[in-house]
């Protein structure tokens, strides 16, 4: 790409498109003062919208968020090996099924928060550990397939410097 009026190479970046004499012309930017700028470089444009000021982001949340240890099977079994009784006995009295219970200390199944209070409550073993979980804002990314449209607003008259 050439500067119509001059020769001079052009980029994207520095490519008016300017009604020099009454003829449209793909101009530098020297020459460009020479008419009325119909289209300014448009890459150059688009940079400036990304820079338009964003609305205010929400700060960061803080939940306390309670989890399951990660080694509950680990701490059920241990538990019911100290209890000494059948694991039917101890479902029985936890008003848990056996086969729940069992699922539990093989660690086939993560408990409950409530079964795991209940476990919690009756061994005396720690099931559950509250973390405190920080929600970091997204920040909303905006599509780049609004295109700059130039509206008769966004036209730039230079004025005329002939002497
Ligand atoms: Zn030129």
């Amino acid at each position: 790409m050439h500067c119509e009026l001059c020769g001079k190479p052009l980029t994207p970046d520095t490519a008016f498109l300017a009604r020099i004499e009454g003829v449209q012309l793909t101009v530098c930017p020297a020459c460009a003062t020479h008419g009325e700028i119909i289209r300014q470089p448009q890459p150059a444009r688009k940079q400036q919208r990304s820079e338009k000021p964003r609305p205010a982001q929400p700060l960061p949340r803080k939940e306390i968020v309670e989890e399951i240890v990660h080694d509950y099977a680990e701490r059920i079994r241990k538990a019911l090996q100290q209890d000494g009784r059948k694991l039917d006995e101890i479902a029985k009295s936890l008003s848990m099924k056996a086969s729940t219970l069992q699922a539990y200390e093989q660690g086939r199944r993560t408990p409950s928060l409530d079964d795991a209070r209940r476990l919690e409550h009756a061994f005396r073993i720690t099931l559950i550990e509250k973390i405190e979980v920080t929600h970091e804002p997204v920040s909303e990314r905006r599509s780049t397939a609004s295109t700059s449209t130039l509206t008769l607003g966004d036209m730039v008259t230079i004025k005329r410097r002939k002497k």
